[in-house]
């Protein structure tokens, strides 16, 4: 019995591999956060686990560069930014530079899936946000 092409084909899914890195990552952020969370109630127990997050799978050293630079800053701005980039996955806008358009190389994506904008725009913004 023929059935309809459901938009939700997840063979045909160009970005199955970053969307399931997306989930992933927030996966190990949320409970990363709860775990900040209960350490910062039980200050001092456990030394031994200064890691912030445990990388051992997670891929390239870009990535993990890129995600321990993140973590120093804002755990819960990953988030929201992973579930934009989830949301765009959806609305079939993840890709493509939220500031110019372009297409965001496949390279970064890998190195950073929950980025919206293109190498350019990002350091225009980190420009910006030092000038302030
Ligand atoms: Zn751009």
């Amino acid at each position: 019995m023929p059935t309809l092409a459901k938009h939700t084909a997840e063979k045909n899914d160009p970005f199955e591999i970053h969307r399931k890195r997306l989930f992933d990552l927030r996966a190990r952020l949320s409970g990363e956060m709860q775990n900040m969370a209960d350490a910062a109630l039980n200050q001092g127990r456990s030394e031994s686990s200064s890691l912030p997050i445990h990388m051992a799978d997670l891929g390239s050293d870009n990535f993990e560069q890129e995600l321990t630079l993140t973590l120093v800053g804002s755990e819960k701005e990953v988030l929201n930014r992973i579930d934009f980039a989830l949301e765009r996955m959806r609305d079939g806008s993840y890709g493509k530079c939220e500031d110019c358009g372009k297409k965001i190389p496949e390279t970064r994506l890998e190195a950073i899936p929950y980025t919206s904008v293109c190498v350019q725009c990002a350091e225009l913004q980190e420009q910006n946000r030092e000038e302030e």
